[in-house]
């Protein structure tokens, strides 16, 4: 049997658009939503019947958005019925789903979890309800904590909940009380993001006209690491730069992107990393709807992933992990990056105090984990 896949479904509607959202998502539109399904379970069948994917197991599946759990529990678990019967599935097989409150209730959710979803991921965001309004979210706190109540119920012992932090006018001790709140409730994974500014959504045209201004630096420094001392000392364990896990629970599926791992992406605007090329799909549903329907794979943009770039994404995506990389294994790997130069880059960067150099190993300070944007720019110019 060859290497592990994994798959991501995209399901590309919500009940509404958060102010900060820059993902593929669109208001949900029932008829539109119901030929979606139909192109998305087409594609399904037509990956599954690929050479390259026979003699593969997928180890995870991802069903995300927008918001799947808009969805019937019948409707998803169709789709998942499909994935079952035209891919193998490794017996162990994490499979996620993104819910957002509101949209689930403990019959639903028992009937997903029954039909084999085993992992949950909630978009909480916050619990003070003037900062959800403020988000644009469609739910409030007491509805997400219901939601988080009905998932235990219903059988989940696999739960992540979503939170951002970092946002308008939001004091640190704000961000203290939605993190015990989520916290006390117990769940095995959380992700805290840092809110940032997305071109084409309502809080880019709001910032562009100066009426949303963000914490300065010195102020984000503080929210990290307020995050990452409340986490680490509640048995949360950082192992990448926006997520915590309790041990053993870190999601399988998102390290699988950050180990250069195959996977496939299905539904509008996916992308996939599989057989030595990136493509993404198309991103206008319309447009990738009609594309399946008439027998095409709706390829939007595809690239060859070369030696070369394999080996700076290696390192680059590999140093998001909190246990960082193995210089000599990429090196094994990989012909490029020069290791020298590379070697000279890390040194720096540890005067800097933004790496830990522990040769072969290096990874990120909490200051590097902070600054990976930029420390990527740099990397992808070693030749
Ligand atoms: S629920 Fe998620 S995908 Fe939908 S609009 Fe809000 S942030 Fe975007």
């Amino acid at each position: 049997m060859d290497a592990a896949l994994s798959l991501y479904l995209h399901f590309p509607y919500c009940w509404s658009k958060c102010h900060y959202c820059a993902f593929n998502s669109i208001r949900y539109d029932k008829p539109q939503s119901l030929r979606f399904l139909s192109a998305l379970k087409a594609e399904i069948v037509h990956c599954g019947r690929l050479p390259a994917v026979q003699g593969r197991r997928l180890s995870t599946i991802f069903m995300g958005g927008g918001t799947p759990s808009i969805f019937s529990a019948d409707r998803i678990l169709d789709v998942l019925d499909h994935c079952r019967g035209y891919f193998d599935f490794s017996d162990d097989i994490e499979i996620t789903m993104e819910a957002n409150p509101g949209t689930v209730d403990m019959k639903k959710l028992a009937a997903l979890r029954r039909g084999g979803i085993n992992r949950l991921s909630m978009g909480v965001q916050s619990f003070r309800d003037e900062e959800l309004v403020a988000l644009g979210r469609a739910h409030n706190s007491n509805v997400a904590r219901d939601a988080y109540r009905a998932a235990r119920e219903a059988g989940f012992e696999n739960i992540n909940l979503d939170f951002m932090y970092a946002l308008q006018d939001q004091r640190l001790e704000d961000w203290a009380a939605t993190l015990d709140k989520a916290i006390d409730l117990g769940p095995e994974h959380l992700s805290a993001y840092a809110l940032t500014i997305e071109a084409g959504t309502r809080f880019g045209a709001d910032h562009n006209n100066g009426l949303m201004v963000l914490p300065d630096e010195e102020r984000q420094i503080r929210f990290d690491e307020l995050t990452r001392t409340k986490l680490s000392a509640t048995g949360y364990d950082q192992y990448e730069v926006s997520n915590y896990a309790r041990p053993g629970y870190a999601c399988r599926h998102n390290l699988g992107y950050w180990s250069q791992n195959d996977y496939l992406g299905l539904g509008p605007g996916a992308h996939s990393y599989f057989g030595g090329r990136r493509f993404s799909k198309i991103e206008d549903i319309e447009a990738y709807i009609e594309n399946v329907a008439s027998g095409g794979e709706a390829i939007e943009e595809s690239e060859p992933i070369g030696p070369a770039l394999a080996g700076r994404e290696a390192v680059i995506f590999g140093l998001r992990k909190t246990a960082g990389i193995d210089l000599d294994e990429i090196r094994r790997r990989y012909p490029t990056p020069d290791p020298e130069r590379l070697q000279t880059t890390f040194e720096q960067w540890s005067r800097d105090e933004l790496v830990i150099l522990d040769l072969p190993r290096v990874r990120l300070s909490p200051k590097g984990l902070r600054l990976w944007d930029r420390m990527a720019e740099e990397l992808i110019a070693v030749p």
